[in-house]
This record gives C-alpha cells, sequence and structure tokens, in this order.
C-alpha cells in the first residue's frame, strides 16, 4: 500500500468502517474505500463491498474547514488570580440570570437587608 491517507480520508475511511454493506452485511474496511479526487473542500472516493465486491458508486464528500481550537476567553481585566479562582466556572447564561432575578425578587422589596453591612464587608 503506502498511501498516504490525509486526516480527511480517514475520517471517511473511520466513518464507512462503522458502516455495513447492504448485501453481505459485512463492515466496510478501508479496502472498500477508494479515493478518486481531493480537493480542499471536497473528496470524492469510490465504495465498493471488499466481501461481496458489490459497487456502492461514488460518495462526495464535503469537508468543512478545520476548526479552530476553542481558546477559553478570558475577560478583560481579570488578574492571574481570577483566572484561577474563577476560570473553572462554566459561563453564566440566560437561564442563570433568570433564575437569580427570580431568587432575588422572592427576597422581596427589602432584599438588602440580607446582605451584611457596608462596615462588615470585607474589603475586596
Ligand atoms: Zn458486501
Amino acid at each position: 500500500m503506502g498511501e498516504f491517507f490525509s486526516p480527511a480520508i480517514l475520517a471517511i475511511i473511520h466513518y464507512f468502517k462503522q458502516k455495513k454493506c447492504n448485501f453481505c452485511n459485512e463492515n466496510f474496511d478501508s479496502e472498500s474505500i477508494k479515493l478518486l479526487k481531493q480537493e480542499a473542500k471536497v473528496v470524492v472516493v469510490q465504495i465498493t463491498c471488499t466481501c461481496c465486491k458489490h459497487s456502492y458508486g461514488t460518495a462526495v464528500v464535503a469537508m468543512n474547514p478545520s476548526p479552530t481550537p476553542e481558546k477559553p476567553e478570558i475577560p478583560q481585566g481579570w488578574t492571574k488570580k481570577d483566572i484561577k479562582r474563577l476560570a473553572n466556572f462554566k459561563a453564566i447564561n440566560e437561564d442563570d440570570v433568570l433564575t437569580a432575578y427570580k431568587f432575588i425578587k422572592e427576597l422581596g422589596n427589602d432584599w438588602v437587608k440580607y446582605l451584611p453591612s457596608p462596615n462588615k464587608r470585607k474589603a475586596i
């Protein structure tokens, strides 16, 4: 063999290896997939069952550009200490805001009384 398989081809082979031939019920293998054409965004492969030789014709697979690795977003102004302290918390979403809103609303109009008095609060 000695063929070079790009990550795109390997992904296609991996996908088809999990599928079975409709005719002999054998799983496809890497021999079942023949690369016909590969371009930046499209890969054309020919699918033939290695076991019963049934030809499935060609498959055109559109490739998405590889996603950029996800970088955790650090809000501006955070110190290293903030990051260490807060980075593992999930970002809040609309539901969290509504839950907090409902919670505060249920405390009543004088919810401020639940807060420690300003002179007891620790300096941040
Ligand atoms: Zn087959």
